[in-house]
């Protein structure tokens, strides 16, 4: 059978690169996880074995391509910084996407029973991811910085809701109406003086979210301190808003 009869349609599938010279950020999402969350019994406000298994599945994605040079993440999502002069898949918009979605979920699934021994998984989750291609080192740290304050609001929210319902005894509709049209520091307010919780203290994992960097790690092969540095993935849940965190870290922004 002649292929060559056939092969024109190939001439159908259009090239997708990105923009040379550009960073480009992968944030992926976790689909519906509102009802995710609940068919599998998530604590609230915040699981931890849920945001465990999530910084799990972005440590093993950082693992596998080293152009990943920055994570961070909240709730059932993850974002990921590509040094700018990436050559990861010729810079191919779709086969970026898709491969690194697909190695996230799989590995989300692939560690699913450590994270949760006694609570099978319902059904496959999936996950979307997308790419936006900023220009600056500003408009990257302002993007990073965004997540950052997403995280913190909504865990501001979500503590003070929760802690109405579970310790206060309102209804799920009582806690919304509770915190209709409150700012900051009546949440701050109502947390402490209701229940004696300090916001400041709680967590940085939920404060925060979780950062993923590179440390080079310089290792000892006997007795001698080998050259060539080896780099591992580790977690901190650190502030990424003020420019301190950048400063400290300019190999991020160049190349
Ligand atoms: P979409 O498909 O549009 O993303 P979604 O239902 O996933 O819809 P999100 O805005 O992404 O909506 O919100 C994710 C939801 O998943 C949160 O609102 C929360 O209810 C739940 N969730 C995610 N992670 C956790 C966690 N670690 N602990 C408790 N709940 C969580
Ligand atoms: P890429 O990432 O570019 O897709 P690839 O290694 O997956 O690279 P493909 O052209 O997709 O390359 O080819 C898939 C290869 O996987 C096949 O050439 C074959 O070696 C192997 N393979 C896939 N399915 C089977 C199967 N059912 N039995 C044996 N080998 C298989
Ligand atoms: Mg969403
Ligand atoms: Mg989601
Ligand atoms: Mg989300
Ligand atoms: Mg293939």
């Amino acid at each position: 059978m002649a292929n060559s009869k056939y092969a024109y349609v190939r001439d159908f599938e259009l090239p997708d690169p990105l923009l040379p010279g550009v960073f480009m950020v992968l944030r992926i999402d976790g689909h519906s996880f509102h009802r995710f969350s609940e068919k599998h019994n998530f604590a609230k406000p915040n699981d931890v074995r849920a945001l465990q298994l999530m910084d799990h599945a972005a440590q093993d994605l950082m693992e596998e391509y080293p152009d990943v040079v920055l994570g961070f993440g909240e709730s059932d999502e993850f974002s990921f910084l590509l040094r700018k002069s990436t050559s990861l898949y010729n810079r191919r918009h779709s086969k970026i996407v898709s491969t690194l979605t697909s190695l996230f979920t799989s590995s989300y699934v692939f560690h699913w029973s450590r994270y949760f021994p006694d609570t099978p998984l319902g059904y496959p989750p999936s996950f979307d991811g997308r790419i936006v291609l900023y220009p600056g080192t500003k408009e990257v740290k302002d993007y990073f910085a965004w997540r950052q304050a997403d995280t913190h609001i909504n865990n501001l929210y979500n503590t003070t809701f929760w802690a109405l319902v579970q310790q206060g005894g309102q209804t799920t509709t009582e806690a919304h109406s509770t915190l209709r049209g409150t700012f900051a520091k009546d949440k701050h307010e109502i947390l402490f003086s209701r229940f004696g919780i300090n916001y400041n203290q709680l967590d940085a994992q939920f404060r925060k979210g979780s950062v993923l960097v590179r440390e080079d790690l310089e290792e000892e092969k006997d007795g001698e301190v080998s050259r060539r540095p080896k780099s591992k993935v580790v977690m901190l849940h650190c502030d990424i808003i003020k420019d301190e965190f950048w400063e400290e870290r300019s190999g991020l922004l160049v190349e």
